[in-house]
């Protein structure tokens, strides 16, 4: 029977189109729902257009700078509509790329909302509304996120916006405020600072990248200052209007005291909340959290047998490369299999400039949890490579267990600092010590050599 499948997977993010290839993989027949487009918030609003835009940004950046090394250019414009088709050209193929692969996988993919009818059972409505019933053994939900705008007064003004529509915008603004100093917010704040708009990030924590090493967010700090970036933390957002000349306004509070900024627009950047709009039928549902999150155990399993979930929609680490490795293991335990992915060890990158990137813990966690630790620091001002190429500002460091030396946390702000993290999550999930990595022979001149001066130091 057509509508019989051995797995459906609901959304195709790169939780859902990633678990989907899994499955087919394993012989599984395989159903996704998607209603909108594959690839989901990471590459259609997310990961992808993001950084495809900063790579322009800082192209522009580099260029303007270039007469320092001796490289002079004339008449240097960074056209936005250019820029923003260039972008979409990206988007799309990859999004083809990932329509290959379900093809090449005999993955069916529906176009429409999936609901869960019951365990088993899916209802897939197409947008003119007609809708069909698939039957399946088990069912993956990954639903993922969408923007989470908290309830301010006047948020829902024109030219007050989300992740989502300020990356379908080629708007450059002379002024922009962020509301929201988290990975999101930052990596907006150094696209339009570079760009020549002024930038307010107004933050509500006493810091911004909260969940960060301190050092970072500081360091990150006076570097956007520097690019005339104003960062107010420790302030409450209450309300935001236009005011008679048409600017928009963000009256916050700090310490008690009533300010705002005047801009032309406004980013909230201020978290995301899962999407599970329409996913239940009515009388159908699985155990979550006060935020809504799907909770699962550590197969990804959901209080509903039979039905798993992966990815943004269960809450935790919001991030692309741990929703594909949630769903991939979800899917290794439907087949009876051992987990692929330690998803303990989850490093988080941040894509401003310099790059940041962590993975495990830090000296300031390590004191939090009473652990006897070493730690170890490297400024990369002394790397060679990182001097030539003019991005000698940053550092990595590292935090070992004071017995054992094994490695349990890596800090790096420096360039490339997302491309090297994953030696030291290597080095995390397979338990290496500092001596294992700093017996590593590493080329020259590389910023990777950055690594090993840090380990052996
Ligand atoms: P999603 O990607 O949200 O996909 C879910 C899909 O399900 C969507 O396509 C949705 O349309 C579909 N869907 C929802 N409900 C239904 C339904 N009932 N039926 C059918 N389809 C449905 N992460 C990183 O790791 N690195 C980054 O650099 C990074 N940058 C980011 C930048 C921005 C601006 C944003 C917003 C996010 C960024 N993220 C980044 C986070 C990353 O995009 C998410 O963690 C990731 O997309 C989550 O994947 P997912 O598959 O769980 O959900």
């Amino acid at each position: 029977m057509d509508n019989q499948f051995d797995v459906i997977v609901i959304g195709g993010g790169p939780a859902g189109y990633e678990a989907a290839i899994e499955a087919a993989k394993k012989g599984m027949k395989t159903a996704l729902v998607e209603n909108r487009q594959l690839g989901g918030t990471c590459l259609n609003r997310g990961c992808i257009p993001t950084k495809t835009i900063l790579h322009s940004v800082e192209l522009y950046t580099e260029i303007q700078k270039g007469a320092e090394i001796g490289v002079h250019a004339e008449d240097i414009r960074c056209r936005m509509e250019e820029v923003h088709a260039r972008k979409e050209a990206v988007l799309e193929q990859l999004r083809s790329g990932i329509q290959s692969l379900m093809k090449k996988h005999k993955i069916c993919v529906f176009q429409g909302t999936g609901t869960v009818v019951q365990a088993g059972t899916v209802k897939v409505t197409a947008e003119d509304g007609g809708q069909e019933l698939l039957e399946t053994g088990k069912i993956l939900l990954a639903t993922g996120s969408v923007p989470s705008v908290p309830p301010i007064p006047g948020a829902d003004l024109p030219g007050v916006m989300t992740s989502d529509t300020i990356l379908s915008s080629p708007d450059v603004w002379p002024r922009l405020t962020i509301i929201g100093g988290g990975v999101i917010g930052m990596e907006f704040a150094a696209i339009y600072s570079q760009l020549g708009c002024k930038v307010t990030v107004v933050e509500f924590l006493d810091r911004i990248l909260a969940n960060m090493d301190k050092e970072i967010s500081q360091s990150l700090k006076m570097i956007l200052k520097k690019r005339d970036v104003e960062m107010i933390t420790g302030a409450k957002v209450e309300e935001i209007l236009r005011d008679k000349d048409g600017n928009l306004i963000c009256r916050y509070a700090e310490k008690d005291v009533q300010k705002e900024t005047v801009s032309e627009a406004i980013l909230i950047a201020a978290g995301r909340r899962v999407n599970t709009k329409d996913l239940f039928e009515e009388g159908f549902s699985v155990k979550t959290n006060e935020k809504g999150q799907i909770i699962t155990d550590c197969f990804g399993q959901t209080s509903a047998a039979g039905v798993y979930a992966a990815g943004d929609v269960t809450g935790g680490v919001m991030l692309a490369h741990a929703a594909t490795a949630q769903a991939v293991n979800a899917v290794c335990h439907m087949a009876g299999e051992e987990p692929q992915f330690d998803l303990c060890v989850i490093p988080g990158c941040v894509y401003t400039s310099p790059e940041i990137a962590s993975v495990g813990i830090s000296a300031d966690d390590a004191k939090k949890m009473g652990l006897d630790v070493i730690t170890k620091k490297y400024p990369m001002s002394a790397n060679g490579k990182s001097l030539l190429s003019g991005q000698e500002r940053g550092f990595m460091k590292i935090v070992a267990d004071a017995q054992s030396h094994k490695i349990l946390g890596a800090q790096m702000m420096c360039a490339r600092a997302t491309d090297m993290i994953s030696q030291f999550t290597a080095a995390i999930v397979n338990g290496l010590t500092v001596e294992q990595m700093a017996a590593v022979v590493y080329p020259h001149p590389t910023f990777a050599e950055g690594i090993g001066e840090t380990v052996r130091g």
